[in-house]
């Protein structure tokens, strides 16, 4: 099958640093690499397709008079359930507030108080008011236009939009290039893009259920690419459910932020009753998975869940939350007098690619930022805000290790060297995406078991057996990895809660390590018992 090369014109043996991606951990990379010429190949014009431009409450770093690193470190240490890895959480925390000072100089508009302060304000499960946000709800769109005007006007940074990269060139154990497949990945044409170094920042998993606050592009291909190039992936079975996605039938389900419940709104089911009272001593501010699995109690029951913020945020919703208020609007709730409908929703993956503390995977060659990754900072459950800060640090530490490593090659001019070839013709088999996805949110979701977890991995083997196209391996990878995981995990523990093992047990104290080969084993043996 011909593949086209990527060459700059001027190429003269050296070859650059590819960025999968251009969300928060891509930009960031590619702008703290500059002046290093870098790529940025990216599924969708930068600033679309990207979770960072949704995201709402803002970024958590330990800023306030109060506050201090440990309390921080503190935090997410018991919002990860017992197996955050701590060096790591400290490596994040610790340089927080120099990264949101970096995002100042780029330009971002933090929100501050009357003498110029930055306004901090507080987040569930979070001790002390540390999360800077923009306009009430606006940080992810503000963060992402300030980066993405800092890389227009960055001239050794070139952005490639529409680039769906479908594999990553495996050369013994180096990873020496990516494959790309243009026009959002609508072409036919394959064109390789060698690179010294690629940096995968791809996003998240929300796309493989069917229901999901996540842009289509987070369909986990960067985790399913990566274990397909025989990189060791990490707790794959732990996916964090947004517990007030807005229940009106929107794929994806537009996000009521986790800010209008730390600033007291309620939660109340149709005959008013505030359940969360009655499931945890902290109500609507107890952790994700919890509110998650009470939501999802109510609406299972048939009396639906409302978030009520009519008497804590009412006449001021416009103002203070602009984005969740056009949500509401448009489906014909307005927030100021009635509660607003919620279900919970895939929002987050704190599994993926395994990296050290300089972003380093187990493969040569790749590293890998942002929600793409599993550093070990969230362990079994994300502490709300701390995946930008995650995004930031390690996409920071990324670009010094590169740095350090790899000599500044001599490139000056680029240019395009791409003719048709006759290739594959990539058409999502959309019936067999449905399928996983309805699969993925009915058995690998908020309740999980061993018999769900079963069927579903061998209809995954099915799925991958009657579809060949690349594109859908890398996401059936993925799920494949997700659904192995959390059949092995014999327990409950932060977003992975199994009705077969309620509780959680010391012997699972730990972290998950899967290879794609191990995965496979799972699904072998399984589809044996079934024979059998
Ligand atoms: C609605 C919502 C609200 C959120 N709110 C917050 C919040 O307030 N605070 C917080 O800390 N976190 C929040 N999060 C989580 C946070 O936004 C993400 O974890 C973070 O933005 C991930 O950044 P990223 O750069 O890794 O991925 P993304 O921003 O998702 O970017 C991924 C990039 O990779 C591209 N891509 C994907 N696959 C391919 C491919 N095969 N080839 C080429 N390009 C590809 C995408 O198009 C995109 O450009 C929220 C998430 C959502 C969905």
């Amino acid at each position: 099958m011909p593949i086209e090369s990527f060459r700059p014109q001027s190429w003269n043996g050296i070859d650059d640093i590819v960025i999968v991606g251009g969300g928060l951990a891509g930009l960031f990379c590619a702008l703290k690499l500059a002046p290093r010429p870098v790529t940025i190949l990216a599924a969708a014009p930068i600033g679309q397709g990207a979770s960072s431009a949704w995201a709402q409450g803002g970024i958590a770093a330990a800023m306030s008079p109060g506050d201090t690193f440990d309390k921080h470190v503190a935090d997410t240490l018991e919002a990860g359930a017992g197996i955050v890895d701590e060096k790591m959480a400290r490596f994040m925390v610790s340089e927080g507030p120099a990264r949101i000072h970096d995002l100042l100089e780029y330009g971002v508009p933090f929100d501050r108080d009357l003498e110029g302060k930055l306004l901090l304000s507080r987040e569930a499960a979070h001790s002390e008011r540390r999360i800077v946000r923009v306009k009430g709800d606006m940080a992810g769109k503000a963060i992402m236009e300030a980066l993405i005007a800092a890389v227009r006007n960055t001239p050794s940074i070139r952005v490639l939009e529409g680039y769906v990269v479908e594999e990553l060139v495996r050369e013994g154990r180096f990873i020496s290039g990516v494959v790309a497949r243009p026009d959002a990945g609508q072409s036919k044409r394959r064109v390789h893009f060698p690179a010294r170094a690629v940096v995968l920042c791809s996003g998240g998993v929300g796309h493989l259920f069917a229901v999901t606050t996540n842009p289509w592009e987070a369909c986990g291909q960067g985790v399913g690419m990566a274990a397909r190039a025989g990189a060791i992936i990490a707790d794959p079975e732990f996916v964090q459910f947004h517990p007030t996605a807005i229940n009106i039938g929107r794929d994806p389900a537009p996000l009521a932020t986790e800010a209008l419940r730390g600033d007291g709104a309620h939660l109340v089911n149709s005959a008013g009753h505030r359940f969360m009272l009655d499931i945890h001593e902290d109500g609507e501010l107890a952790p994700r998975d919890i509110v998650s699995r009470g939501v999802f109690a109510e609406v299972q029951a048939g009396r639906g869940a409302f978030l009520d913020c009519t008497s804590a945020v009412g006449a001021h919703f416009p103002d203070m939350f602009p984005t969740v208020y056009a949500s509401c609007i448009a489906a014909g709730v307005d927030p100021v007098t009635r509660p607003i409908p919620v279900v919970p929703a895939v929002h987050y993956h704190m599994g993926g690619v395994l990296t050290d503390a300089e972003g380093r995977t187990s493969i040569d060659g790749l590293w890998a930022a942002g929600e793409v990754t599993s550093t070990g900072v969230h362990g079994a459950n994300r502490l709300a805000s701390n995946s930008l800060l995650e995004a930031v640090v390690f996409a920071a530490r990324i670009a010094e290790n590169i740095k350090g490593m790899l000599p500044e090659p001599k490139l000056n001019d680029w240019g395009e060297n791409a003719g048709e070839s006759d290739d594959l013709v990539t058409i999502e088999d959309s019936a067999a995406l449905k399928r996983l996805r309805r699969l993925m949110s009915d058995h690998v979701g908020v309740i999980r078991s061993r018999e769900g977890l079963m069927t579903t991995i061998r209809e995954i083997a099915t799925l991958e057996r009657e579809n060949t196209r690349m594109r859908f391996h890398n996401i059936v990878t993925t799920a494949k990895l997700i659904a192995a995981g959390a059949y092995l995990r014999e327990e409950s523990r932060g977003g992975h809660f199994r009705s077969d093992f309620p509780e959680q047990k010391a012997s699972w104290k730990h972290r998950t390590f899967l290879t794609l080969a191990e995965a496979d084993r799972v699904v072998a043996e399984l589809s044996e018992t079934k024979a059998a």
